[in-house]
């Protein structure tokens, strides 16, 4: 299983995250990123893995289980 989490100290608020994939990754109202699944689904491991390698400020933690 594969996990992620942001780190918020380091998010800028850029948006690649949610351009790349949007059905794991949102803007809060104050313009930073949120995860909007707990667990990631195999179907979306591809996506959320290029979304983190697209991250300009390295804030997109990935984790496998
Ligand atoms: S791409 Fe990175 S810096 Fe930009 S909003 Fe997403 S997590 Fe934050």
């Amino acid at each position: 299983m594969t996990t992620v989490s942001i780190d918020s100290e380091r998010c800028a608020g850029h948006g690649a995250c949610v351009t790349v994939c949007p059905d794991a990754f949102a803007l809060t109202g104050d313009g930073y990123a949120e995860l909007t699944v707990d667990r990631i689904p195999e179907e979306l491991v591809e996506l959320v893995e290029r979304a983190a390698a697209q991250c300009p400020e390295r804030a997109i933690l990935l984790a496998a289980r």
